[in-house]
């Protein structure tokens, strides 16, 4: 143990380590924040500008202010650089051996290859909703989880929004997973975009999925917009993040969910003709 920390401080001392963790970090920084640079401010673009009108029915609460943006991005961007600190650390456990980040996909079979990214969903879901409840105790929800939770009626950029010790938090999702099995390099990167999507997506304000999603037998096991919308509304309940079996397993589903998601996808009502439905 004492040998272990003296060569944890010796690398430490060492300034070719730093100026390691330095390209590193600076990798990670671009790795993580690409996604979110591309992706948060498309989805806005799209769906909170060129669809505006043409979604207004689809609005789930009311459009987020410009302050609320701002600050989404500036907390997003802290975020960012979170994850890139732990991504040097991701990096630091492959090369040392501990982790392993493959890059032939048939190296663990094929198999593995196309079931790795549902499990992650399953694993990345649980570790989402359990860690989500915690924040939700009263001292860390005063202290950190209140940053979320200023976006009442959040936008895309609110996919990062989180205060430092959320982000590490939730930044250690692959981490764990990586120190359990290998992922292949390339299910990484498509993981990371899906989970990107699905953060933004979930702050979009406006339900973007088909009538019939949430009763569907199949599609009502995966989140939508309205559910998590309904979580930033009343801040308890709908804590989950990829399926709502856990919130249905533990009780925690809002009651209303799946009304408001009828109301919120309901067709927009027609401009009555002239003199139709007046009563005589
Ligand atoms: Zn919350
Ligand atoms: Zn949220």
């Amino acid at each position: 143990m004492i040998d272990w920390l003296m060569d944890v401080f010796a690398t430490l001392g060492h300034p070719g380590a730093w100026h390691s963790f330095r390209r590193v970090y600076t990798l990670g920084l671009l790795d993580e924040g690409w996604r979110y640079a591309v992706f948060a401010p498309a989805l806005w673009l799209v769906l909170h500008v060129l669809l505006k009108k043409r979604l207004a029915h689809r609005l789930i609460g009311d459009w987020p202010r410009r302050a609320d943006l701002a600050r989404e991005i500036a907390y997003s961007v802290a975020t960012v650089g979170v994850f890139a600190a732990i991504a040097a650390v991701v990096l630091a456990l492959v090369v040392s051996g501990h982790a392993e980040i493959y890059e032939d996909p048939r190296k663990h079979g094929l198999a593995w290859l196309v079931l790795s990214i549902p499990l992650l969903m399953i694993w990345h879901d649980a570790y989402f909703y359990w860690t989500h409840r915690l924040l939700h105790t009263r001292w860390l929800l005063r202290r950190v989880h209140f940053v979320h939770h200023r976006s009442r009626h959040p936008s895309p950029f609110a996919a990062y929004a989180f205060h430092p010790v959320e982000a590490f938090v939730n930044g250690q999702v692959m981490l764990l997973a990586l120190l359990v099995v290998p992922l292949n390099g390339y299910v990484l990167v498509a993981f990371g975009m899906l989970e990107m999507l699905r953060a933004g997506f979930s702050h979009a304000t406006v339900e973007t999925m088909p009538r019939r999603f949430a009763r569907h037998w199949f599609t009502g096991r995966f989140v939508t917009t309205t559910h998590h919308h309904l979580h930033h509304e009343a801040v308890h309940g709908n804590y989950a993040l990829w399926f709502t079996w856990w919130d249905r397993w533990c009780g925690t589903e809002r009651p209303e969910y799946l009304e408001r998601f009828e109301k919120v996808t309901a067709p927009p009502a027609r401009p009555a003709a002239d003199g139709a439905g007046v009563i005589a």
